[in-house]
């Protein structure tokens, strides 16, 4: 059985770090993080500067960019820029990337992974709230893939790697809004990798499933009726963390994936296959969006 790297819930850096890969496999690089201030970006982001990579975390609140770009250059040493944006305000994410050009001279990297999500059924959800998930995680995608391909990658090459789940696999309940936004994103992944592959640039998505310590889980998971049951009876027989997504990041982000395009890989312990979608169980737990 795999063993899971150590993590910590907090979004705060590692305690140690044992490397797996070169450690200096992403030396000089620099990678455009968004939603990079917390959770799953958060630790890309530390484990990309573990490897020798300067990054850009960029999200709507500075603050919060701002205190993890300081806890992530304190762990690393390697230099980090916070920048506000909004992914769905093409202009706000325009004057972001002209800092980090301006800062780096270079992005290498893209992330793409600021997302916002709850549980929802379908009759019930406003339309505005459908509407606002799929303009932060697919058009959000869009707008920042978009902008650093016409300022930068395309005649420089580059990766871009697309955050996605697997929510639209089994038509996951109470799940419509993101699954369907997700779904957009790994097509998107597609038809960008092939627009794009003669630029140089590989764009694949990373599909994640159920990952401690982030704000997804703690909104998603836990209070899910046979939560622990659904996990233990998925294959690997546990969640992930938040390093491991960090890890799958990494190799698609390295020559170690140097001919991966177009693809999605997902990164669940398998458990989308096997996971219960007790969809009248949900449907009686149904919360509404707290946050958009
Ligand atoms: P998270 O910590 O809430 O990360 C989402 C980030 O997106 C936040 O840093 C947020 O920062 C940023 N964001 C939201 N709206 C934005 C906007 N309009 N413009 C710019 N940034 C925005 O959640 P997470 O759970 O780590 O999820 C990270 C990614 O993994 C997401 O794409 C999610 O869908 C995916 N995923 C997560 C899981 C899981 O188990 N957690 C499973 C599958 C997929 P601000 O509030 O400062 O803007």
């Amino acid at each position: 059985m795999s063993q899971p790297p150590p993590d910590v819930i907090s979004d705060d850096c590692l305690r140690s770090y044992s490397y797996l890969f070169c450690p200096d496999i992403l030396r000089d690089k620099v990678a455009f993080i968004t939603g990079g201030g917390s959770g799953i970006g958060f630790r890309i982001a530390e484990i990309f500067m573990r490897h020798g990579c300067n990054t850009v975390i960029a999200s709507r609140n500075q603050q919060r960019v701002t205190d993890a770009a300081r806890k992530l250059i304190a762990a690393t040493g390697q230099q980090c820029l916070a920048l506000s944006l909004d992914v769905r305000e093409p202009h706000t994410i325009a004057v972001a990337v002209d800092l980090a050009l301006k800062k780096f001279g270079k992005i290498d990297i893209l992330i793409n992974g600021a997302a916002g999500n709850f549980l929802c059924a379908a009759s019930t959800i406003s339309f505005n709230a459908y509407k606002t998930v799929i303009e932060i995680d697919t058009i959000g995608t869009f707008n920042v893939s978009k902008i650093i391909f016409e300022k930068y990658f395309k005649n420089h090459g580059g990766v871009i790697i697309n955050i996605t789940a697997t929510l639209d696999y089994r038509g996951q309940a109470l799940q419509v809004h993101a699954g369907t936004a997700k779904a957009a994103v790994d097509a998107m992944t597609r038809h960008l990798a092939v627009e794009w592959g003669h630029n140089n640039v590989r764009v694949n998505s990373l599909a994640p499933g159920p990952i401690s310590g982030t704000e997804g889980m703690r909104r998603l998971g836990t209070h899910q009726p046979n939560w622990d049951r659904n996990i233990l009876g998925s294959p690997l027989q546990r969640v992930g963390n938040k390093t491991e997504i960090a890890h799958s990041a990494l190799f698609l982000a390295s020559p170690l994936s140097s001919f991966v395009t177009g693809t999605t890989l997902v990164v669940d312990g398998g458990s989308w296959l096997t996971y219960a979608n007790d969809f009248m169980k949900l449907l009686a737990i149904e919360t509404f969006p707290s946050k958009l």
